[in-house]
């Protein structure tokens, strides 16, 4: 493969982005080298600007479950353009993206439209400690929920993968009123005073460190504790919603959250995020109460149009089975291929380079990274593109076909010998 472009914008991006990016893992640290820049993406294929076609497996880091330039969505988002880009009053579209999601999710009585994951966590946050008048909140090692200042404590993603899992910039007194707290530890429940706290967070299938399925019970005794010491329980679907299951993880494990945050798939491949919950926590919003949260851009017709489109499809008779099919065919073959820790809820899989059970944050840094770098580069070399980091996950679209996991599983053969 050439990438010669590719190497050319890198040095005129260093120049202009810090790191040459807008968002870190794009820059290929956690695994080494230089980042490819994509020309264009049809289906499960993206091409790069050297004119190099791979196999897709990163989907925008999830949103893209219909596969990429899906021609409703982009049908949906030519014909909202043409009736104007943001209008910043109420517009029909915000409505039926509302109820889409109701649909799909009976515990949000009413939600909000955001711009990213990161402002829906953030504002959900807010409204949780307006709501139960507590300032202290609850997260869990390794688990990502954005870059707000009170949620990058101990978090994953990005922050996993450079180590800096406690960024810089963030006043000790802000991260004083989050705990954290390791995941699947039963007991570390039972250490927290409920009373005291405003809300739990939790990615319900957590997939920042890697993916790592929660026990069985963790989520019900979580549920259980808030509720009794008067604390609201934020579900983080930003990436599970829509995702591993219609309702996602609300539906897959039947718990429901006070709160939940949702992201990347309702926005079809457009910024949009959304939060929402019990009707009587959400009229605690402005205008109706006193927690304040806005947004210029917020319930915009181009993204309201491209979530539309993309719900609507996904939610056609037999989705959600054919990418269960198509997940499990690949990852069941993969686990037979590559030597490690596998792991795969619905259409988000991973595999870890070591021989320990992966449980939590601190088993997931068992994982041979170096290794995982070597397996990344080789399938990327066959036509393959991985998560550039061992801690993020694989995401599956309905846009794959036999034909591209038969292909995937011969490069992983071939990946194998250099690792
Ligand atoms: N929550 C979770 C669970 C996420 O995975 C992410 C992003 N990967 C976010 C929140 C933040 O979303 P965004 O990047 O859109 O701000």
């Amino acid at each position: 493969m050439k990438h010669d472009y590719s190497e050319k914008l890198w040095q005129e991006a260093a120049r202009l982005l810090p790191g040459g990016v807008n968002s870190p893992v794009r820059a290929f640290r956690g695994v080494g080298g230089t980042p490819f820049f994509t020309q264009r993406a049809k289906g499960s294929r993206l091409w790069d600007v050297d004119g190099n076609e791979y196999i897709d497996y990163v989907g925008s880091w999830g949103p893209m479950i219909l596969g990429h330039a899906h021609s409703r969505v982009v049908k949906a988002v030519q014909e909202a353009a043409r009736d104007g880009t943001s209008f910043g009053t109420p517009n029909p579209r915000e409505i039926r993206l509302a109820q889409l999601v109701r649909e799909a999710y009976p515990s949000i009585e009413k939600m909000r439209f955001v711009n990213s994951g990161t402002e829906a966590t953030m504002s959900a946050i807010r409204l949780a400690r307006g709501f139960t008048k507590r300032d202290k909140i609850v997260k869990f090692e390794g688990c990502y929920h954005g870059h707000a200042d009170s949620l990058l404590v101990k978090a994953g993603s990005g922050a996993a993968t450079f180590d800096v899992p406690d960024s810089a910039g963030v006043p000790s007194d802000f991260a004083r009123h989050t705990l954290t707290l390791p995941l699947n530890d039963f007991d570390a429940l039972d250490a927290v005073n409920w009373r005291e706290i405003a809300c739990a967070i939790i990615e319900p299938v957590p997939a920042n460190m890697g993916l790592i399925p929660l026990k069985p019970g963790f989520l019900e005794k979580l549920r259980t504790m808030t509720r009794d010491g008067g604390a609201l329980l934020i579900l983080d679907e930003v990436m599970s919603g829509f995702r591993v299951a219609k309702g996602g993880a609300t539906e897959l494990y039947g718990i429901s959250g006070d709160l939940t945050t949702l992201g990347k798939i309702i926005g079809g491949g457009l910024p949009v995020g959304a939060f929402g919950g019990r009707a009587e926590i959400m009229d605690c919003l402005a205008p109706t109460g006193p927690v304040y949260q806005a947004g210029t851009l917020s319930g915009n017709p181009l993204a309201m149009a491209a979530g539309i489109a993309t719900l609507e499809e996904l939610f056609k008779p037999g989705n959600y089975q054919k990418l269960e099919q198509l997940s499990a065919s690949l990852a069941d073959e993969l686990k037979t291929i590559v030597p490690g820790h596998h792991a795969r809820v619905g259409s988000k899989f991973c595999v870890f380079f070591t021989n320990t059970p992966v449980v939590d944050y601190v088993t997931a840094k068992t994982s041979d990274t170096a290794k995982y770098s070597r397996y990344f580069h080789a399938m990327l070399e066959h036509g393959v593109y991985l998560a550039p980091s061992q801690f993020e996950v694989g995401f599956m679209s309905l846009a794959h076909t036999p034909e591209d996991i038969e292909a995937t599983l011969c490069a992983a053969r071939e990946a194998v010998k250099a690792l």
